[in-house]
Formats: C-alpha cells, sequence, structure tokens
C-alpha cells in the first residue's frame, strides 16, 4: 500500500483499511510511506507498520496499490521505480494520470477510503471495527469533519454504515480534529498576524518559515488546518499558504467553490480537487506569491 509524501488521514486511512483486509484474505501486506506517520494519525490501527523500508524478497508480481494520489510522482523519490504492471490506483482526484494498469478512480467519492470501500465489498470480505475506522477517518478527513462540498448524503450514509461496523468516530474527533499542541496553536498566532488580504479582500495568504517553526517550538504537521483558518476569514475566498520549511515551499490552497484552486495550482505542476489543492514551488517565496497569485488571477480571482 502506497501513500503519498506528508501523508493525509485519506492517503493513509484508505491504505491501511484495503491493508488490514487484505491480510484476512490471507495476504502478505506492506505499508509504504517516505515520511514519517503524522502524530495526530498513529492510533489508525496498523499505522506503526508504515515505513520507507520494503521488504527485501518482495515477490516481482507484488502489487503496488498507489492510494489517494493523481500521480505517481506523488509517492515520493524514495519508492524504488515500480512497472505500470504492477500498479493499481486508488484514487478520486479531479484529472488523476490513470498511471496504473488497473485504475479505480472515481472523483465523485468523497474519499479514496470511499473508493476502498466499494472494493472492499467487491471482495466480499467482513468489515470490522478497525478497517471502518481507517475508512471513516478518510470521510472525515477529506469532508474536514462533514464540513466541505463533498458531504454529500451518500458520505453521511457511509459514514453512518462504518459507525455500525464499529468505527471509533470519538476517537477520530479527538485526535485528528481537536486535540492541538501548544506549540501548534502559538505557531497559528504567528500565522495570523502574517496574513495579507487582496482583491478586495477575497484572497487571504500568510506563510510559515523555519524562524516561525522554531520561535513557536512547531513543526510542519502543526500547520495542517491553518489554511483552513485563512479561507473561514469574512470575505475570503481563497485562501493560501506558503510553507517554507526545509529548504523547500510547499504551498496549500482553498477556495469556497468560485475559484478553480485545483487548475489554478496545476499551471505551477500541482494539483488537488476544486476547492483544494497544493504544490510545490521552486524559488524564493516572494516569487512564490507572486505565481500563486498569479495563477489565482489566471483561474478568475
Ligand atoms: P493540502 O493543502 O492539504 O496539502 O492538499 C490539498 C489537496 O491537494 C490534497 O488533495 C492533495 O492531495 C492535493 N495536493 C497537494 N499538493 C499537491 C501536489 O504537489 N501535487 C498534486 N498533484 N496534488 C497535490
Ligand atoms: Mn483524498
Amino acid at each position: 500500500m502506497v501513500s503519498h509524501v506528508k501523508p493525509d488521514g485519506d492517503t493513509l486511512g484508505a491504505g491501511l483499511a484495503l491493508g488490514l483486509a487484505l491480510k484476512k484474505l490471507g495476504k502478505r501486506v506492506w505499508y509504504f510511506n517516505q515520511d514519517p506517520v503524522p502524530r495526530n494519525l498513529r492510533f489508525l490501527p496498523d499505522a506503526g507498520l508504515v515505513s520507507r523500508q520494503l521488504p527485501a524478497d518482495l515477490a516481482p508480481d507484488a502489487l503496488f496499490v498507489f492510494c489517494d494520489m493523481s500521480d505517481a510522482a506523488r509517492a515520493g523519490e524514495f519508492l524504488p521505480p515500480v512497472a505500470r504492471e504492477n500498479v493499481l490506483d486508488v484514487d478520486h482526484h479531479l484529472g488523476n494520470a490513470l498511471f496504473g494498469k488497473l485504475n479505480y478512480v472515481i472523483e465523485t467519492e468523497c474519499s479514496t477510503g470511499a473508493v476502498v470501500m466499494r472494493l472492499l465489498r467487491a471482495l466480499g470480505v467482513a468489515i470490522d471495527s478497525d478497517v471502518a475506522t481507517c475508512v471513516l477517518a478518510t470521510v472525515m478527513t477529506d469532508t474536514g469533519g462533514f464540513m466541505h462540498s463533498n458531504t454529500t448524503p451518500e458520505a453521511l450514509d457511509l459514514a453512518a454504515e462504518l459507525m455500525r461496523y464499529g468505527a471509533d468516530k470519538e476517537q477520530i474527533t479527538e485526535e485528528i480534529f481537536l486535540r492541538k499542541r501548544v506549540a501548534a496553536t502559538k505557531l497559528l498566532g504567528e500565522i495570523v498576524e502574517r496574513m495579507r488580504f487582496e482583491h478586495a479582500n477575497r484572497y487571504c495568504y500568510s506563510y510559515v518559515d523555519d524562524a516561525m517553526l522554531a520561535r513557536t517550538g512547531a513543526d510542519g504537521e502543526d500547520t495542517e488546518d491553518t489554511v483552513n483558518v485563512l479561507r473561514g476569514q469574512e470575505g475570503v475566498e481563497v485562501s493560501a499558504l506558503f510553507k517554507a520549511i526545509d529548504g523547500e515551499i510547499r504551498v496549500s490552497l482553498r477556495s469556497n467553490g468560485r475559484v478553480n484552486v485545483q487548475a489554478a495550482a496545476k499551471r505551477l505542476g500541482g494539483g488537488g480537487h476544486f476547492r483544494a489543492a497544493g504544490l510545490t514551488y521552486d524559488g524564493t517565496l516572494q516569487e512564490a506569491f507572486a505565481a500563486v497569485e498569479a495563477a489565482l488571477v489566471a483561474e478568475g480571482l
């Protein structure tokens, strides 16, 4: 099970759910991620088995299931090359490159975990509470706790079904959404201090850099939902958070649904969804500000 760099609850939860189920069917399963599992996702069943190590005795016909990524490069540079023949691409992003031999991509699903649920139903495998918790974590992560526009009746039906299978919604709420490190809250304060508003306040952006992390004792993980705070400011339609950390600039974009931030991100080599997208920018922070704003303007900001 391969998840994308800087993993979130969907890419990890989808792979863990599928892995847990496949083990019940007698398969051997490994979970690959090049980065550590974020603190707030370590409670997920099997999360402790995720690593950047692949077994030495991997069979030549081993199946690599890429979860929640629109192109294979999102797995990062530590995954050895995998032949297309061996790839199953399971995803829900717009514009998935269909890079697998098998591609199971359903853009209307709220999460990749919801796509995995279809596979589990087709396999006829019993859904236990561990699998259900992993899938519910994907749904709650990608709907922003049932707040985003992908919170369809189908997503809520699925969530209800998962709770009946024993998914631990309380734990997901507490671990993923509520609990914050004090350092994270202090960092949020610094980011909020630096908010800038452009385009008659329709665009709000801010940034975080290494110095801010050092001052507050926070790290990159602690920036997770800050971009949503920016988007939530009165009158704001589009927000961006620029993360200049460890010599790299990662940009998170959010939209209220008028401007397509996936299209804007794609102009700069990134991707995502209509209302949530991201990219990596090669250059200075000032250049990144200008390039992202130009891409957003080109998409109608
Ligand atoms: P986030 O801002 O939470 O990191 O990402 C928002 C959405 O955009 C997620 O669906 C994520 O998978 C996607 N995304 C973020 N960064 C990139 C990127 O560099 N390339 C692509 N293709 N998608 C990205
Ligand atoms: Mn997703």
